[in-house]
């Protein structure tokens, strides 16, 4: 069995998303050895590095992240290599990967070969979501710290939403090679929260 890690590691200096500062975990050591134990915390936002979108992220009302039924999210999944694509991924770009219902799909493109952030990230364009509504998948990742960029209005991850479909954000999929994979990508269980940070894991078997 072959595990490979998906994750972005999480230190202060990360790539964060548009190079905010206010997204930058800050940790902190509150007690050390002397003390008896060392004991840390860290403070930093629930859409830094890898992480999982709650639907309350974009829709009032919405479910917190703690109410994800686990099974969206440690489940079979597939990696589609995308990596010729620039700009949004659309419908004609997904049109031709024999997308089946209920499946976990990984968008792997060249933003996983960069690892400063790019304005110009390639994301998930609002045709591309609505072809994967209409499939009715189970669940999308992208190699971004977002799955859209620049829409007014949010279409792709309220369209994804509302297809009941579950985001996460921030893989890093440069070796992984295309194909069929066991996902488990769990995210911590923060009561009410509009998402949270996962350690993603891809399982080879
Ligand atoms: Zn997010």
């Amino acid at each position: 069995m072959r595990i490979y890690d998906i994750s972005m590691p999480i230190c202060h200096d990360m790539t964060v998303y548009k190079d905010r500062e206010e997204n930058r975990p800050v940790c902190e050591m509150t007690r050390d050895y002397p003390e008896g134990a060392r004991e840390s915390k860290i403070c930093m936002g629930m859409h830094t590095g890898t992480h999982v979108d709650a639907p309350k992220h974009m829709i009032e009302g919405g479910d917190g992240i703690d109410a994800l039924d686990l099974r969206q999210v440690v489940t079979e999944c597939r990696v589609l290599d995308l990596t010729y694509f620039t700009g949004g991924i659309t419908q004609q770009g997904l049109a031709d990967k024999d997308i089946q219902l209920g499946e976990f799909i990984l968008l792997k493109t060249k933003n996983s070969f960069e690892d400063a952030f790019d304005p110009e990230f390639v994301y998930l364009g609002e045709s591309g979501a609505r072809f994967l509504a209409d499939k009715r998948i189970k669940g999308v990742g992208i190699d971004a710290l977002g799955i859209e960029r620049a829409q007014p209005g949010h279409q792709t991850h309220i369209t994804l939403f509302k297809s009941g479909i579950t985001i996460i954000e921030g893989l890093r999929l440069k070796n992984i090679p295309e194909g069929r994979y066991f996902l488990s990508a769990a995210p911590l269980s923060v009561v009410d929260a509009d998402g949270a940070p996962a350690r993603a894991v891809l399982i080879d078997a």
